[in-house]
C-alpha cells in the first residue's frame, strides 16, 4: 500500500470510528448499533467480513448476535460452546487482540464449523470489556475470505471499535438500570399514592418552627380552601374558637419539647360545619438532635366521635334502664313478700279459725270456774265460813292464769310477724301448742305428747306452731269420729344409706310428727297432697294451701317433709329439721302442770259429776258438798261408768255431753240410765250444738256453759225434785 492509499486508508477508519461513535453514544437500538458496528469494521478492514459474539455471563455459552457477510442462518442463530480450543476460548486466555494471517496453518485453535463454510481464511480479534467491571462480554472479529495480514493501525482501529461498544453496553446497561429503578419507583410512588388515598389519614408537614409546608390535595377537597391558604399559621382561620386554646397551648409544648403532637379538634369544613378531626404530628430529628421538620397526619374523626356519643349515651341510659329494672324486681319482690306474708297470716287466720270453736268452748269452761269459784267466795264470807276461801281463791286464779295463757297464744299466733329463724328447742314449741290443741280437737279427739330430749333447731318459731296447727286440724278433719292424735319429737341420726332412701343428707336430725288414726290417704290423695290447692274438703272446710305452705315451711328451713299414711288405719305427717349441733345437747323444758283441788265427798244425794274440766268438775263438787250432797267424780264416760260400779246408788249423773274418748255424755247418760231408770240427769254442755242439746233434752236437763254457782245448784235442785215426784230413786244392790 503506497503512502497515500495508506493515508486514505486510515482516513476513511477515523471517519468509520467517529460516525461509529456518534451512533454509539446516540443510538436507542442495541442490535442495530452493533450490526452498525459490523457493517463500519468490515468496511473499514476491506473484508466486508466481520461480526459480534456475545459471551454469556456466565462465560460456558456465546452466541453470534451481530455480523455482516455471513451466510443466512448464523447470525442471531449461532450458538457456541466456550470450550478449549475454540478460537474465542484462544483469545479469552491470552487476553490480547489475536490475529490469524491464514487460518489453514492455524494451530492454537480449530475454526467453528460455520467458519470453515464460510471459508474464513484470516482474521484479528479483540476483546470487548465491560467498562465499569471489565468483564469480557464480547469478542469483536473482522475476518477474511482470502488470506492476509493485518496492520497495528488495524489492530488499533479494531480496539477504539471494541471500546466504543464497550461504552455502548455500558450506556444501555445503565439506561436499563435506570429505567428499571424508575419503573419501580413509579410503582412504588403509586402504591404510595394509592396508601395515602385509602388511608384517612392526610399528611401534612411543618418546618421547625411549626408553620405548614405542605398537605395533601385532599385536604382542600375536605376543606374547600385553596392548599396556600392552609399554609404556614394558616390553619388557624378553620380552628373551632374553643378549640384554639388547647391546640395552640399543645403545639407550643410539642415544638419546644420536640415531642409528638395529638389532640382532638373541631376544624371547619367545606360545608361551614365544624367536624371533629384528629390531628397528629411527629419531630424529624436530625443526628445532633435538632427539628428538621414536622410529619404530622389529619384524620376526619366526626363518624367515630358521634358513634362513641351515643355509645356514651346508650351506655348512660343502659344505667339508669338497669337501675329501674332494679327497682322494678325490688319493687316486685316486696310485692311478693308482701303477698306471702299476707298469704301465711290468712293460712294462719283459716287455722284460727277452726280454732275458734274450740277456744270458745274452752274459754266458757274457765269462765265457768272462776265465776263458781267467785260465788262460792262469796257464799262462804256471807255464811262467815272464811277460812277456806283461799282454796276458791288458788281455783279462781288458776282458771284466769290459764285463760289469760290461752289468749295470749292466741293473739300471739293470729299476729302478723315477719319470718325469723332463731335457735329453739322444738319441744318447748310443741309442749305450748299442746293446751291450745287439745281444746282445739274437741272431745272425742285424744291428744297425746310424746317428747323426748332431742336438742335445738334453727327455724322459725311462728311457722312451726302453724305447721303443727294445721297438722292437728288435718288429723281432726281425718277423724271425724274421734281418735288419737299424737305429737312427738325424736331425734335421730341419719347415715348415708337412710339418708339415700328418704333422699336426705346425711346427719343428726329433729323428727317432729303429727300421727292420728283417720281415715288415712288413697294414694292419689297422697300424691297430690303437698299441691297448692290440692283439697279433698268442702268449699269454706279447706283451702289446699296447709300441707303445701308446710312443705315450703321445711324445705326453707334446711329439713325434709314426709307422709306415711294407710287408708282407715292413720296418718303420720314426718317434719325432719337438721340438728342445731351448738344447742344438741339442750334437755327438754319442764311443762307447765295445772295445779289439781282434792276432791271432797259428803252425804246426802249421791252425785257422780263427769267432766274432763277439772277446775269445773271441782267447783262443782265442791259447791254439792257445800250443799249437803254426796257428789262423787269422773273425767270421762269409762272412769264414769267404773265409779258407778262402786256407788250403792246414783241420785243424778251431772255430765258434760263431749267427753274425750269413745263415749261422750249423752252415751253415758243412755248407758246409766239403761242399768238405773229412775236416775236424774243433767247435761252440762259448752257447745250450744242443737242436735246435742235437743237430744240431751230428751234424757234430761241441759245447763250452757257458763253458768253460775246458783245456777248449777238451782238445776241440780230441780233436777232432783223434778224427778223425785215420779219416783224413787234408789238403786237395788
Ligand atoms: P286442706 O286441709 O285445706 O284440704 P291441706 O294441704 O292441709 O289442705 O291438705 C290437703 C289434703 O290432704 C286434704 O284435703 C286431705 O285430703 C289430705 N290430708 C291432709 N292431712 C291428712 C290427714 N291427716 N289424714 C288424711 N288426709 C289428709
Ligand atoms: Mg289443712
Amino acid at each position: 500500500m503506497n503512502e497515500s492509499a495508506m493515508e486514505h486508508h486510515l482516513l476513511c477508519q477515523r471517519r468509520i470510528l467517529a460516525e461509529f461513535g456518534e451512533r454509539a453514544v446516540i443510538g436507542e437500538d442495541l442490535d442495530a448499533i452493533l450490526q452498525a458496528a459490523c457493517k463500519g469494521a468490515g468496511e473499514a478492514l476491506e473484508t466486508n467480513l466481520a461480526k459480534f459474539i456475545q459471551i454469556d455471563a456466565d462465560k460456558r455459552q456465546m452466541w453470534v448476535r451481530s455480523g455482516v457477510g455471513w451466510t443466512d442462518g448464523i447470525v442471531g442463530h449461532t450458538q457456541l460452546e466456550l470450550e478449549p480450543g475454540t478460537p474465542e476460548w484462544y483469545s479469552l486466555s491470552v487476553d490480547h487482540p489475536v490475529i490469524s494471517q491464514s487460518t489453514a496453518r492455524e494451530n492454537r485453535f480449530t475454526l467453528h464449523p460455520f467458519q470453515h463454510e464460510n471459508r474464513v481464511d484470516a482474521f484479528v480479534n479483540v476483546i470487548v470489556h465491560l467498562p465499569h467491571d471489565r468483564r469480557p462480554i464480547g469478542i469483536f472479529e473482522v475476518d477474511s475470505r482470502t488470506p492476509r495480514a493485518f496492520s497495528d493501525s488495524d489492530v488499533d482501529f479494531l480496539r477504539s471499535y471494541a471500546s466504543l461498544i464497550a461504552a455502548c453496553f455500558e450506556r444501555f446497561r445503565i439506561t436499563d438500570a435506570l429505567k428499571q429503578a424508575e419503573a419501580k419507583l413509579r410503582e412504588s410512588e403509586r402504591r404510595l399514592r394509592r396508601a395515602v388515598e385509602l388511608n384517612p389519614q392526610i399528611p401534612w408537614t411543618a418546618d421547625a418552627n411549626g408553620a405548614v409546608t405542605s398537605i395533601d390535595g385532599r385536604w382542600a377537597e375536605f376543606s374547600g380552601r385553596e392548599h396556600e391558604e392552609t399554609m404556614g399559621q394558616g390553619w388557624r382561620d378553620f380552628t373551632h374558637p374553643e378549640d384554639m386554646p388547647t391546640i395552640i397551648r399543645q403545639w407550643g409544648e410539642s415544638l419546644a419539647s420536640l415531642t409528638p403532637f395529638d389532640v382532638q379538634v373541631r376544624l371547619q369544613k367545606k360545608s361551614g360545619k365544624y367536624e371533629w378531626y384528629q390531628v397528629r404530628a411527629f419531630p424529624e430529628l436530625d443526628e445532633s438532635g435538632h427539628c428538621q421538620q414536622w410529619y404530622g397526619t389529619v384524620e376526619d374523626i366526626s363518624e367515630r366521635v358521634r358513634l362513641e356519643a351515643s355509645l356514651r349515651d346508650w351506655n348512660d341510659n343502659l344505667e339508669s334502664r338497669i337501675s329501674e329494672r332494679t327497682r322494678q324486681l325490688q319493687e316486685e319482690q316486696r310485692e311478693r313478700e308482701a303477698a306471702e306474708a299476707k298469704l301465711r297470716q290468712s293460712q294462719k287466720m283459716e287455722a284460727v279459725g277452726q280454732l275458734t270453736g274450740g277456744i270458745a268452748h274452752d274459754f266458757n269452761n274457765l269462765l265457768g270456774s272462776i265465776s263458781a269459784s267467785l260465788e262460792l267466795m262469796q257464799l262462804r264470807i256471807a255464811a262467815g265460813r272464811v277460812a277456806d276461801i283461799g282454796k276458791y281463791q288458788t281455783l279462781a286464779l288458776t282458771s284466769v292464769k290459764r285463760a289469760a295463757a290461752l289468749t295470749g297464744r292466741l293473739l300471739a299466733f293470729s299476729r302478723q310477724q315477719p319470718l325469723d329463724p332463731k335457735i329453739i328447742d322444738p319441744n318447748e314449741v310443741v309442749a305450748g301448742l299442746e293446751d291450745m290443741i287439745r281444746r282445739t280437737m274437741g272431745p272425742d279427739v285424744v291428744v297425746r305428747c310424746d317428747l323426748s330430749s332431742v336438742g335445738c333447731i334453727n327455724c322459725d318459731t311462728n311457722q312451726l306452731e302453724n305447721a303443727l296447727l294445721n297438722l292437728a286440724i288435718n288429723a281432726r278433719d281425718a277423724m271425724s269420729a274421734g281418735g288419737t292424735l299424737t305429737l312427738r319429737t325424736q331425734r335421730l341420726d341419719i347415715d348415708a344409706r337412710t339418708g339415700k332412701d328418704k333422699e336426705m343428707q346425711p346427719g343428726p336430725y329433729v323428727l317432729i310428727s303429727v300421727t292420728d288414726d283417720g281415715c288415712g290417704m288413697t294414694e292419689d290423695v297422697l300424691r297430690r297432697a303437698f299441691d297448692p290447692f290440692f283439697t279433698t274438703k268442702k268449699i269454706g272446710q279447706g283451702t289446699g294451701l296447709g300441707l303445701s305452705m308446710i312443705y315450703g315451711f321445711t324445705q326453707q328451713s334446711g329439713g325434709q317433709i314426709r307422709i306415711h299414711s294407710t287408708v282407715n288405719v292413720g296418718t303420720t305427717i314426718s317434719m325432719y329439721f337438721p340438728l342445731d349441733k351448738r344447742s344438741a345437747d339442750n334437755a327438754l323444758g319442764a311443762l307447765d302442770e295445772v295445779t289439781s283441788l282434792p276432791s271432797n265427798t259428803g252425804n246426802g244425794e249421791v252425785i257422780l259429776v263427769v267432766d274432763d274440766e277439772t277446775g269445773l268438775r271441782e267447783i262443782a263438787v265442791e259447791l254439792l258438798t257445800d250443799q249437803g250432797y254426796a257428789p262423787y267424780e269422773a273425767i270421762d264416760s269409762a272412769s264414769a261408768l267404773r265409779q258407778f260400779e262402786k256407788l250403792d246408788k246414783l241420785d243424778l249423773l251431772i255430765t258434760d255431753i263431749g267427753l274425750p274418748g269413745a263415749v261422750n255424755g249423752l252415751a253415758l247418760a243412755k248407758t246409766l240410765k239403761a242399768q238405773c231408770p229412775e236416775l236424774k240427769i243433767l247435761f252440762i254442755t259448752g257447745y250450744a250444738n242443737a242436735e246435742g242439746i235437743t237430744e240431751g233434752l230428751s234424757l234430761g236437763k241441759v245447763l250452757s256453759k257458763p253458768f253460775s254457782v246458783s245456777e248449777l245448784s238451782d238445776h241440780v235442785r230441780s233436777a232432783l225434785a223434778s224427778e223425785a215426784a215420779e219416783q224413787v230413786n234408789r238403786r237395788e244392790p
